[in-house]
């Protein structure tokens, strides 16, 4: 079939659209990963609305045309805007309702994290979900959605309640435990595979305004004792706190002595949204793990302290990572960490980030039923990622060179089951562990082979629909 070259896209469309000569198309292709920027799409319907994203995906399914879905745009891949790929894209979709009442959430998938938090918390309520305020909630959500509460209320997966969804062929539906129930347990994890979702239902929590946060440092000579006690250490905590460890070089923030700009130290990024006695408590038993170099711990609000990492994850630059999950921070996982950390690319200021970031997995989280969804959780204790933000292309090497030995150091401690988030993509053997068991990986095909079986939805980490012959049942 001839490529179509859009004189046909139907005028009713509300949005705006943009081929590679047109203004605004450089504008409207930018997404927050700069290492994919000479990707060329041939074609972006920005939709207005949900009709207009009805008329983008009928367009592209009747010409058989695969498409590329962007909502927050901060896939890891670069997945919302590939090169030559027909973009359908939902960024102008923000509408929030919410019911004080209930803490019912209804979200649309233009929405970033910072606007949903930001509207949440004027009611007093949050939807668990993760950090860094200019994330999408649709692609976070959709692949499971990792975040400060998540030890607390679960992930965000297990507080959705309802998707409305465009299916690849056009059609408007909605998707609940009551409403095509298989698709809800599929889309809980593997969405990004399955259609386009035009808005979420969650379930909010009441949580703030007033908790506590922040970064309690210390010296990379105490950093192994430190992770490897943390495993017991939050085993005995309240699932209000949560830990993410950080292993960096020091960066150039308040509180940080300025003799270790730039030397690798641990940052344990502290949340905790119980009572104040409990946190300040709590807080300060950690701590007491070493002897800190600097500890900012203290009240905030929970928009301070969800945006504490807004720093080391700005747009703009070439970003890569490599990730998974461990079952445990035991000796030789902490070890191999350090030593990788102390061999990390020398930085060019505070706009570049070499780092380890460990997120905790643990809590409520391990409530939820391993076939509860399709987001897997099966021996996770803790999922952690070798990150690097770099500007200069002529560093690319090294950057992502640094990622890949931190990934090669874990390899015997890694599961082969992780979240499809956080990642860069690792290969199709590694989509096929990613849900778990191999029955979860086969039931995806077939939820795959049932609502998208052209393999129109192929720019993610794609699970091909069973009837391609992938050895998939059914
Ligand atoms: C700085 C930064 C911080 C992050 N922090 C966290 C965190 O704390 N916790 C966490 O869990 N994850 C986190 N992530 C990972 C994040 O969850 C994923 O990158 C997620 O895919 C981003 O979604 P998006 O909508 O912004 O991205 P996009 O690039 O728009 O989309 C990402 C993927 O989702 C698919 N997709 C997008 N919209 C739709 C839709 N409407 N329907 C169906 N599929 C769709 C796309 O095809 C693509 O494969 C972070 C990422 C970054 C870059």
């Amino acid at each position: 079939m001839a490529k179509p070259d859009f004189s046909d896209f139907p005028p009713s469309f509300r949005g705006a659209t943009f081929r590679p000569d047109d203004p605004g198309y450089a504008e409207a292709r930018t997404i927050w990963n700069c290492l994919t920027a000479d990707a060329t799409p041939v074609f972006i319907a920005q939709c207005a609305d949900t009709e207009d994203v009805v008329t983008a995906v009928r367009y592209a399914s009747d010409r058989d045309l695969p498409f590329a879905l962007r909502s927050g745009g901060h896939s890891m891949d670069g997945a919302g805007m590939p090169d030559g790929a027909f973009v359908v894209d939902l960024s102008q979709l923000k509408d929030i309702e919410i019911d004080p009442a209930s803490g019912v959430v209804s979200v649309a998938s233009g929405v970033t994290l910072g606007e949903m938090d930001t509207a949440t918390q004027r009611h007093g309520l949050v939807v668990p979900s993760g950090t860094v305020t200019t994330t999408g909630v649709a692609g976070l959500a959709l692949g499971g959605g990792l975040g400060f509460n998540t030890r607390r209320f679960g992930m965000t997966v297990d507080n959705t309640l309802a998707y409305d969804m465009v299916t690849v062929d056009g059609r408007r539906i909605r998707v609940s435990a009551e409403e095509n129930a298989e698709l809800f347990w599929g889309l809980r994890g593997a969405g990004h595979n399955l259609g386009v979702v035009t808005s979420f239902q969650f379930q909010a929590h009441k949580v703030g305004p007033q908790v506590h946060s922040g970064l309690i440092m210390y010296a990379l000579d105490q950093a192994e004792n430190i992770m490897t006690a943390l495993d017991t250490h939050m085993a005995g905590a309240s699932r209000a706190l949560t830990v993410d460890p950080v292993l960096l070089p020091a960066p150039p923030l308040p509180g940080v002595p300025a003799s270790l700009f730039g030397t690798p130290i641990l940052v344990l990024v502290v949340v905790h949204t119980g009572d104040a006695a409990t946190a300040v408590a709590e807080l300060e038993a950690l701590a007491a793990l070493g002897t800190p170099v600097a500890n900012t711990a203290g009240p905030s609000t929970w928009l301070e302290a969800n945006s504490i990492l807004d720093i080391i994850g700005p747009g703009g630059r070439r970003n890569y990572a490599r990730g998974g999950y461990i079952a445990s921070l035991t000796q030789p996982v902490s070890a191999a960490f350090v030593e990788q950390i102390g061999k990390a690319p020398s930085l060019n200021g505070p706009g570049e980030i070499a780092g380890i970031a460990i997120q905790a997995l643990s809590g409520a989280c391990h409530d939820f039923d391993e076939d509860s969804a399709a987001f897997s959780r099966t021996g996770a204790t803790w999922l952690w990622e070798a990150v690097a933000g770099w500007e200069d292309p002529a560093r690319d090497e090294e950057f992502l060179g640094f990622t890949e030995r931190v990934l090669a150091s874990l390899k015997p401690h890694v599961l082969s089951n992780s979240y499809v988030n956080l990642t860069a993509h690792q290969g199709e053997e590694w989509v096929r562990g990613l849900y778990g068991s191999p029955g979860k990986f086969q039931r995806l095909q077939a939820l795959k082979a049932e609502w998208d079986p052209r393999n129109l939805l192929r720019f993610n980490k794609n699970i091909e629909p069973a009837s391609a012959g992938t050895g998939a049942a059914g």
